[in-house]
């Protein structure tokens, strides 16, 4: 295991970027652990940013009611557009040695096709 948290035989070349409720927002996309943003090559900007944004996922969630908010689909989007950016400013950093992916929120459509 290494000391990002990703449990691979071999230091993963595969990330992804993807918000979820209480977790760092950079996963090894291979063995789908939640990597610790803090042991990561990347800047103190951009992990502040990834962190922030990670924090503002789900914000069209009522939490207590379980229910979407009237604008979930717009903030939803937003902080979709977000995400791709900072996933091409983890390329950037990260370098040719990483695969870097988005994995964009679909919390609205899951929520969605539950009502039906
Ligand atoms: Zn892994």
């Amino acid at each position: 295991m290494y000391e990002t948290g990703c449990k691979c035989k071999e230091q993963t070349r595969f990330l992804k970027v993807e918000a979820d409720f209480c977790a760092d927002s950079i996963w090894c996309n291979n063995c789908q652990s939640n990597l610790d943003l803090s042991r990561l090559a990347l800047s103190n900007k951009l992990k502040r940013e990834l962190s922030e944004w990670a924090l503002e996922f789900g914000k069209w969630l009522k939490l207590d009611t379980d229910e979407l908010v009237s604008n979930a689909k717009e903030l939803e989007d937003a902080h979709n557009v977000m995400g791709a950016i900072l996933c091409e400013k983890v390329k950037e950093e990260l370098g040719n040695s990483y695969m870097v992916f988005f994995t964009p929120s679909s919390l609205v459509r899951s929520y969605s096709q539950k009502l039906l």
